[in-house]
């Protein structure tokens, strides 16, 4: 059984995300459950919460199948201790939101450096961030994306995923989600035969293949190892077809979610109905 969706709205409640969802024949899909430009937000009502679990519940979404992204200003390992004091607050929310929705999983960029700290403090500072917020919730799985590496953003190498783990005490609510395009763009060829099988053998034995918990499937709009965050449509970019039509063949993937996050949203459909065939 594969979860295969997208990033959908969940503009003008978080209620309204299955519905997008179940529009364009998702089985999957990620949303914000706030702003993601903004530290503040209203927290969810209790009315936001009864209906959102009526409609996974109407559309047949598990928990399982949904993957909350945290919002965007939250650096993890910032190098300003009151930013990160600021970021940690505002993730522990992205946490406790998660858990009022009745959800498991929650995804989340690691982390930069700013050029202000090493790579290995602010890997340390992420790891303690992750205790921090595992220690006042619960249910709730923190799932580390993989980053194309751009500016001073950590996370691109595995090795870099493996040293966060590392120090995070409860790993049982750990995992990771691996974005196609930001895999390429960090210099893992995953688009030929052999590349894909290394690159996975590789995160098998750096990082380990038991914290795999989702997949963001993207093309990318630049060049292999370029360090350029840029989504493209699926096929359409420097990745191709032929990578999305191995991972969908790939029984690794099954049981997680796998979220679209291409740029052209009227596409979505067409890229689930296309991408379920395999
Ligand atoms: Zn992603
Ligand atoms: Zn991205």
């Amino acid at each position: 059984m594969r979860y295969l969706g997208a990033h959908i709205s969940a503009e003008g409640g978080v209620e309204n995300a299955p519905v997008n969802a179940k529009e364009i024949n998702a089985s999957a899909f990620a949303f914000f459950t706030k702003n993601q430009r903004r530290w503040e937000s209203s927290p969810l009502s209790d009315k936001n919460i009864a209906l959102f679990k009526e409609n996974c519940a109407k559309y047949g979404y598990f928990p399982e199948q949904i993957l909350p992204h945290d919002g965007y200003l939250i650096n993890l390992g910032h190098p300003d201790p009151e930013s990160l004091e600021k970021s940690r607050k505002a993730f522990i929310d992205e946490m406790q939101r998660a858990e009022q929705l009745g959800l498991t999983l929650l995804n989340f960029h690691p982390g930069s450096h700013l050029n202000a700290i090493s790579v290995d403090e602010c890997l340390r500072r992420i790891s303690e961030s992750i205790n921090i917020s595992l220690e006042k919730t619960k249910g709730v799985t923190a799932v580390i994306e993989n980053t194309a590496g751009q500016g001073s953003n950590l996370g691109f190498s595995f090795a870099h995923l493996a040293q966060i783990i590392d120090k995070v005490e409860d790993k049982s609510r750990l995992g990771i989600c691996i974005d196609t395009c930001h895999t390429y763009s960090a210099g893992y060829d995953i688009k030929t035969e052999v590349g894909y099988l290394q690159t996975w053998q590789k995160f098998d034995e750096i990082v380990g293949a038991k914290y795999l918990k989702a997949i963001h499937l993207n093309d990318t709009k630049k060049e292999f190892g370029s360090r350029v965050d840029r989504h493209e449509n699926i096929g359409l970019g420097f990745l191709g077809k032929e990578v999305f039509i191995r991972m969908m063949r790939d029984s690794r993937f099954e049981k997680i979610p796998i979220i679209l996050e291409t740029p052209d949203t009227t596409k979505w459909a067409e890229e689930i109905k296309w991408l379920m065939q395999y």
